[in-house]
């Protein structure tokens, strides 16, 4: 089921999420709509505050940035193959994920967000980072991951942490931005699949 995702403005995406655990009541029936939710917006993560839970769950599906069509050589050349073969495969449930360690550059991406329709700006961060989770199954993994991977959970994370990336652009930018925030957060937006305006 598709679940509305809500937008810029609603607490929930400032709360610090809880951990849960594997009889979390609904949780296959969650994870499954979270995955229905991300693909119907064309997202490749979101994270249960996103759909109203201030919970440590988040899903990610890397794949459309394997799509390297042949028009598009510029991204063919910042992708190796051997990247562009693991971000095809990159899909992951992310369960009370703890971030251990981040290293490396800082790089710039254009990024988005489910919850900031219609906004993109370039966020800096590290390019390495480490992330302990469990899976859907309750397994637990310790991963390395860089590039877009890494990007994509830093991202996520941040949801569970009750952080946006519009907190991490330059006060300038922000400013420039605070007119667009404020109005989605009154609902005056559009987005290309179902949102939920926060009622104060
Ligand atoms: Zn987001």
């Amino acid at each position: 089921m598709v679940l509305p995702v809500v937008v810029y403005g609603d607490p929930v995406l400032r709360k610090v999420g809880v951990d849960i655990d594997k009889n979390h009541e609904g949780l296959e029936t969650l994870i499954a709509n979270m995955f229905e939710t991300m693909y119907n917006a064309n997202g490749v993560g979101i994270a249960a505050p996103q759909i109203g839970k201030a919970i440590r769950l988040f899903v990610v599906d890397t794949a459309p940035f394997a799509e390297v069509d042949e028009e598009d050589e510029e991204k063919e050349e910042k992708l190796s193959k051997k990247e562009i073969e693991f971000l095809k495969n990159f899909k992951r449930v992310f369960i009370n994920a703890k971030i251990i360690e981040e290293k490396g550059e800082e790089w710039a991406f254009n990024e988005g967000c489910l919850s900031i329709p219609k906004i993109r700006e370039d966020v800096l961060r590290l390019s390495t980072v480490t992330v302990e989770y469990y899976d859907q199954h309750f397994k637990k993994h310790t991963e390395t991951l860089d590039g877009l991977a890494a990007r994509v959970v830093q991202h996520e994370y941040d949801h569970i942490e009750g952080k946006l990336f519009t907190d991490k652009i330059s006060p300038f930018k922000r400013k420039l931005l605070a007119g667009k925030l404020s109005d989605i957060s009154n609902g005056k937006f559009k987005a290309d699949y179902k949102t939920k305006i926060y009622k104060k």
